[in-house]
């Protein structure tokens, strides 16, 4: 194995940091620790830099729920005087679809300018010990760097069912967004969390035909009373649920189509079949360790997830994890960037500010977008007990919406509070357009403070759907 040549920088290592992954977490940690001065390696197998391209699938995912709004606006242009005379034999071209998101992926991904201090390992990285990191080049050379620190952000990958055919017959979230063809036919979409909901509320969008099949309730840990609305608005647009039900096996017909087999949970495990021309997987994802030889460092770890405290520290001394191979952290870009941005600001500037995990404000790509920060009713309940909360809610009707109804039974809000002097806010919750949006400026209320007395004191912004928060006085029972 070559040893690389660099200056050496501090103590006796070839680098301050050493960043095994190079994506969201990795790549965020290592620009602000150059920012800072330090001398920092970045290995990554994706073009020397994931971090800009994960980011970019995010936008992907963005873009095409906006073809989906946008095909759904072309529809409602008629209520509104537009005379659009083919809106009937509307049809996506998705070829079209997936070239104009990689030409605006080019736009996300140009470089950002402390790249150029980082020094980028196009390769694995995996541990020889807790300063000396392995490195296997995409072209198959293999380097030793050291470091006085070291970084694991290495991510997840998602995982394939132990059942016959899911290798062969099945895809992931990682093709999904790329598919050179168009996914005609029927599509199974398995999970039922966020990456499963999000990929069949496209489908749906694009007039694509869809079932999500959960093996429990959908969208678990959320606020199901919100769920519960997010799946109405699903169903109710054509998108089919098979619930309590984990698929046995995948085969190929004679007509080159999948059978499904599966069994349901809510007819006694019944065994049942359904043919399918695609199947996602959206089960989970798991990190792999082995890849980076952890058992030569061996931190604690809960299950396949690393372990660390509010430093992001590993029970191994210098080395650090952020992101999602951490145990117990949302997962999530902003949460994996932020955290990543302050860890190198703790160990090249001396600052001291941890990571604050709590109120990370969510939102979720549905049809009906769903967005929420703060605890869930079921969380606030589990807490404090009933009696220790106050919940405000309602149904609104967004004004974009006015002229055509459409999916207004289900635009919903909620605020759930504490029973304490001046109420604080535990949570908020809303379905409807552009739900995300108006989600950030309340989670950044609700991290400074914000209580019911606050809220209700507060003026709206006239013909904003926000603006109904702040009427919020039906109280729910
Ligand atoms: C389909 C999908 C949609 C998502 N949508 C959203 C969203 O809308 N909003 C949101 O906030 N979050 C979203 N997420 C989650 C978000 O992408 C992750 O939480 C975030 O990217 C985690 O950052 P990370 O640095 O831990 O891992 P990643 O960003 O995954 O980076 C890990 C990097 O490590 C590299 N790597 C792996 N093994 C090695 C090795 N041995 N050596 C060197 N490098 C290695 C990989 O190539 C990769 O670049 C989504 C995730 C998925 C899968």
């Amino acid at each position: 194995m070559k040893k690389i040549e660099v200056e050496k920088h501090d103590n006796n290592y070839e680098f301050d940091l050493v960043c095994i992954g190079g994506g969201s977490g990795g790549l965020a940690c290592a620009l602000k620790a150059v920012e800072l001065g330090a001398k920092v390696a970045c290995i990554d197998p994706q073009r020397g830099a994931a971090g800009i391209y994960t980011n970019a699938g995010i936008t992907y995912k963005k873009q095409m729920h906006q073809a989906c709004l946008l095909g759904k606006d072309i529809r409602h242009a008629a209520y509104y005087g537009w005379n659009i005379c083919s809106a009937r034999k509307r049809s996506i071209n998705w070829r079209k679809l997936i070239s104009s998101i990689e030409n605006a992926t080019e736009d996300v991904a140009k470089e950002d300018d402390r790249m150029k201090y980082i020094k980028f390992f196009n390769g694995f990285g995996s541990f020889v010990d807790a300063h000396s990191v392995k490195i296997k080049l995409i072209n198959n050379e293999e380097l030793l760097v050291t470091g006085k620190h070291i970084l694991v952000a290495t991510g997840t990958q998602p995982v394939y069912p132990k059942i016959p055919g899911s290798l062969e017959y099945g895809i992931t979230s990682d093709e999904f967004f790329s598919l050179p063809s168009p996914p005609t036919g029927k599509t199974l979409c398995v999970g039922g969390g966020v990456v499963c909901m999000e990929i069949a509320g496209i489908l749906n969008g694009l007039n694509f035909n869809v079932t999500v099949m959960a093996r429990s309730e959908v969208l678990r840990g959320f606020d199901q009373e919100m769920v519960k609305l997010v799946m109405k608005d699903m169903t109710s647009r054509g998108v089919a649920f098979l619930q309590h039900c984990f698929p046995k096996s995948i085969a190929l017909t004679r007509c080159k189509r999948l059978i499904v087999t599966y069994n349901n949970n809510q007819k006694n495990n019944a065994e049942e079949f359904r043919i399918f021309d695609r199947v996602i997987w959206a089960i989970g994802r798991r990190a792999l360790l082995d890849d980076i030889n952890i058992s030569a460092i061996n931190p604690a770890l809960n299950d396949s997830e690393i372990i660390v405290n509010e430093y992001e520290e590993t029970t191994v001394p210098n080395v650090y994890a952020i992101g999602d191979i951490t145990s117990g952290r949302p997962k999530l870009f902003s949460v994996a960037v932020a955290a990543g941005d302050l860890l190198a600001q703790r160990l090249f500037s001396g600052a001291g500010r941890t990571m604050n995990y709590e109120n990370v404000a969510r939102r979720i790509f549905t049809p009906l977008e769903y967005s929420f920060v703060g605890l869930t009713e079921e969380e606030a309940e589990e807490r404090f007990d009933r009696s220790g909360i106050q919940i405000h809610h309602g149904y609104y009707e967004p004004l974009e919406l006015a002229l055509t109804h459409h999916c207004t039974n289900f635009c919903y809000m909620k605020v759930i509070a504490k029973c304490d002097e001046h109420y604080p806010i535990l949570g908020m919750h809303i379905t409807g357009p552009n739900a995300g949006e108006i989600m950030q400026g309340f989670s950044v209320a609700i991290n400074s403070g914000l209580t019911l007395h606050k809220l209700f004191a507060t003026v709206g912004v006239c013909a904003t759907n926000a603006q109904n928060f702040t009427q919020l006085f039906n109280k729910k029972n």
